[in-house]
């Protein structure tokens, strides 16, 4: 699980992580013995195949600590975040959104979309280390918020948040509280039960791409939200479309699996811990971003005084790294997070993103730390004689 190819070690596990074999084994019999449409109820094949949604929905909703009704199943958490924000504003007479400024762009590009056309909308800035100020936070939401969305954790810089507090806070003002939960699913153990809207994705948890959910607290029936699609009675008319099956066994059985798999977490917390030590304690003007006391397990942000990211990468062929989020991975423009953490340009352009995961070794991040010793030395080396 661990290599691209025998001579690749994927270290990018924030954008996407690897299918579990097992996970794909499960998948298997839904492609091609198993392949009616769960909406079919006028035979046996088709029966059979909504009874493994349920089964799927089941399963997941019990590692969620949710109830089956509460779960829609989605195309990714692109499109649950989309369905939570857009969603609950076409029914909505309160006219105002508060989030914060490093969310991920799936949340970010939908409340842009609302403000161009009525809302209001707060963007909460953030300290050095991704922190929300809880103060500015609770003067940020009146009686005019209808949501806050605020993630569970970030995917550049692993930072966490207090939910729970904020979830509290967000009910007192009788404004209701998305959390796209997608990084800190199956990372850290977190207490969801008191969101009323949370975003997953079937790929950041070693299962498939192209399936995630929302889960809605008392189901769809129960809160004024909308379709952002339509043309089917799907999922409560929520997310008309046929049902992908195998990708929702494979999502539910990779979910079961990061809560079984949750108290060996510790081991890539120590892998990545390795490396940083190893990184720091040989090279000098170096910063680790992101919250020391309270990030995600396996990830690192480093920001190398003087050196492109870019030419990192450039002598560290062997190792699949990624130098800002993945999401932006085409985009030349520094990184909406690290620069709402304070960061120029020039430190965002020097930053790499190192995201250990299950299929990764003590060794690999001791030979990251070497190479990556010797390459900033030698590019460090070669400005000088330059400049
Ligand atoms: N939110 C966060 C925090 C993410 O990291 C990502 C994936 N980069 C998404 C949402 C989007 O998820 P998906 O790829 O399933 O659309």
């Amino acid at each position: 699980m661990r290599s691209l190819n025998n001579k690749t070690v994927y270290l990018d596990h924030f954008a996407s992580t690897p299918c579990d074999e097992r996970v794909v084994h499960a998948m298997l019999p839904y492609f091609v013995e198993e392949f009616a449409n769960p909406s079919s109820f006028t035979h046996a094949p088709g029966i059979s195949a909504l009874r493994t949604v349920e089964s799927s929905r089941e399963k997941i909703a019990n590692a969620l600590g949710m109830k089956s009704r509460e779960i829609v199943f989605t195309g990714g958490a692109t499109e649950s975040n989309n369905l939570a924000i857009l969603g609950l504003a076409t029914k909505a007479i309160r006219r105002h959104i508060v989030t914060s400024n490093i969310e991920h762009k799936s949340v970010l590009g939908p409340i842009d979309h609302l403000e161009r056309n009525g809302f209001r909308v707060t963007r909460l800035t953030v300290n050095s280390k991704g922190e929300l100020d809880l103060d500015r936070y609770i003067e940020a939401i009146d009686d005019d918020t209808l949501l806050v969305s605020i993630q569970s954790a970030n995917n550049e810089i692993g930072t966490i948040q207090d939910i729970n507090t904020l979830v509290k806070i967000a009910h007192e003002r009788g404004a209701l509280f998305h959390c796209d939960a997608v990084q800190a699913f199956g990372k850290v153990r977190f207490d969801f039960s008191n969101v009323d809207l949370l975003s997953l994705s079937g790929h950041k948890i070693y299962g498939p791409k192209g399936i995630g959910l929302l889960a809605l607290k008392g189901g769809p029936d129960k809160m004024a939200i909308s379709s952002i699609c339509f043309g089917g009675g799907q999922e409560s008319g929520l997310r008309p479309g046929t049902l992908n099956v195998p990708l929702i066994v494979g999502f539910a059985y990779a979910a079961q699996l990061a809560i079984e798999q949750l108290d060996s977490i510790g081991t890539i917390e120590a892998i990545r811990d390795r490396f940083e030590r190893m990184l720091v304690a040989m090279v000098p003007d170096v910063k680790l971003n992101g919250n020391p006391l309270n990030r995600l397990p396996g990830g690192s942000s480093i920001t190398f005084d003087g050196i492109e990211a870019e030419s990192l990468l450039a002598n560290l062929p062997e190792f699949a790294l990624s130098t800002g989020s993945a999401c932006s991975g085409g985009a030349v423009t520094p990184s909406h997070v690290l620069e709402a953490i304070g960061l120029g340009r020039n430190e965002s352009f020097g930053t790499l993103r190192v995201c250990f995961g299950r299929g990764n070794s003590m060794e690999d991040a001791e030979r990251l730390a070497e190479k990556l010793v010797d390459s900033v030395h030698r590019i460090r080396k070669l400005n000088e004689i330059l400049n």
